[in-house]
C-alpha cells in the first residue's frame, strides 16, 4: 500500500522509529512532525534538541552508542570552553557546534527554524519532510519538588533527579501550528499517522498543545497508532517511566495506551509484556519494539504501517 505517512517524534525514541519508516517507505512519503519544547538558548546559540536528534538519525549521523548527539564526535571545543570557566553541563561537541551556530545566525537574519530545518536536511541528503511543530517558541517547563524548572535544567543540569508534579508548555496556547504540519496531516492521500515511541510527557503533548494540531489528527482521514515508550515496566532510556510513577500513574504500557486512547486507533505494546487489558475504541497488538539496530527500526515500522492498513481495510 501507498500514500503518506505523518509521524510525531521527540528525539532519541522518536528519531529511531522515524528512521525505520524513513527506511521502509518511499522518498517522498514521510512528514515528521518534531517536538521543539526542549528548545532553548545556551552559549548564545538556538538549540533543538529533538530536531537535531531525528536530522542526525536520518541523515544516518546519530551516535548509536552514547545514544544522543553526533557519531565519530570530538570534543575539543568543551574541553577549551572549560578551561576558560564557562558553562560546561550541557555539552556540545564540535560537529554538533556546527548545526547551532548555523542555525543561530540564520535566525538571528530572520529565517525560521522550520526553513533551517528543511535547509539541513537538503544538504545532509534527508528526503523526509522535518518540520518543527511550530515556530513559535512554546517552552517546556516541569513543576518539580523544586519549584517550576526549565526543561533543560530539569533534564541535562539537575539529571532529572527532582520530582514531577505536572508538566507545563508556556506558550503553547499563542504558538501557530506549522502550517506544513497541518496540511501533511490533511492529506487526502494519508496511510497513517504514527505516535513515535516518545516520553508522552515531554516530547508528544507538547505537539498535541499547539492548538489546532490535536484537532487536526482527530480529523485526519487516516488510523492513528501509537508505539509504547514503555518496556518490561521501564523507560528504554530517560525520565518517562519515573515522571508516570511520580504523575501518579501505573508505569506501563497500558497507562500509555490509556493517556492517547481518545486520539488512537491502535497501540503497539512490547511482545514481552502482558498484552494491556482492553482500552475502548483502540485495538492493542503487541510488537518487538526494541530498536536496537537498523533492522530492528525497518521491522517496527513495517508492523505499524501493517497495523495502520488492517484498521483501513476493517
Ligand atoms: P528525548 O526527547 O530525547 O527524550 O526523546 P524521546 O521522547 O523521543 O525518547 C525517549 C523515549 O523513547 C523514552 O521514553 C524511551 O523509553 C523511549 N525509547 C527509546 N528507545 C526505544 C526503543 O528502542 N524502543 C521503544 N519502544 N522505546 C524506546
Amino acid at each position: 500500500m501507498s500514500g503518506h505517512v505523518v509521524a510525531l517524534s521527540g528525539g532519541v525514541g522518536g528519531a529511531k522509529l522515524a528512521q525505520g519508516l524513513d527506511l521502509a517507505l518511499a522518498a517522498d512519503e514521510l512528514t515528521i512532525i518534531v517536538n521543539t519544547g526542549d528548545d532553548f538558548r545556551h552559549l548564545g546559540l538556538y538549540i533543538s534538541p529533538d530536531i537535531d536528534s531525528v536530522v542526525y538519525a536520518l541523515s544516518g549521523r546519530a551516535d548509536a552508542v552514547r545514544g544522543w548527539g553526533r557519531r565519530e564526535e570530538t570534543w575539543t571545543f568543551m574541553a577549551a570552553l572549560k578551561e576558560l570557566g564557562g558553562a560546561d553541563w550541557f555539552r556540545l561537541g564540535d560537529g554538533d557546534l556546527a548545526m547551532h551556530v548555523e542555525r543561530s545566525w540564520r535566525m538571528a537574519q530572520g529565517e525560521p527554524l522550520s526553513a533551517v530545518t528543511a535547509r539541513f536536511c537538503q544538504a545532509l541528503g534527508i528526503t523526509a519532510q522535518v518540520l518543527p511543530m511550530s515556530d513559535d517558541a512554546v517552552r517546556t517547563r516541569v513543576l518539580s519538588s523544586e519549584g517550576w524548572l526549565d526543561f533543560q535544567d530539569y533534564f541535562v543540569a539537575r539529571q532529572c533527579q527532582p520530582a514531577v508534579r505536572e508538566v507545563a508548555f508556556a506558550g503553547a496556547a499563542q504558538a501557530a501550528a506549522q502550517p506544513a504540519a497541518l496540511a501533511a496531516l490533511a492529506r487526502t492521500d494519508l496511510r497513517a499517522i504514527v505516535i513515535c515511541p516518545s516520553n508522552p510527557f515531554v516530547s508528544v503533548e507538547p505537539i498535541l498543545a499547539v492548538p489546532g494540531m490535536h484537532a487536526a489528527i482527530e480529523a485526519a482521514r487516516a488510523p492513528v497508532v501509537a508505539v509504547t515508550p514503555i518496556i518490561g515496566g521501564k523507560a528504554v532510556k530517560g525520565p518517562a517511566a519515573k515522571m508516570m510513577a511520580e504523575l501518579g500513574l501505573p508505569v506501563s504500557g497500558a497507562a500509555i495506551a490509556q493517556r492517547y486512547a481518545n486520539l488512537i486507533d491502535v497501540f503497539i505494546s512490547d511482545e514481552r509484556d502482558p498484552l494491556p487489558a482492553a482500552v475502548a475504541g483502540v485495538r492493542i497488538q503487541g510488537a518487538q519494539t526494541l530498536m536496537r539496530s537498523s533492522d530492528d527500526r525497518v521491522a517496527l515500522a513495517r508492523a505499524v504501517l501493517a497495523a495502520a492498513d488492517a484498521v483501513r481495510d476493517a
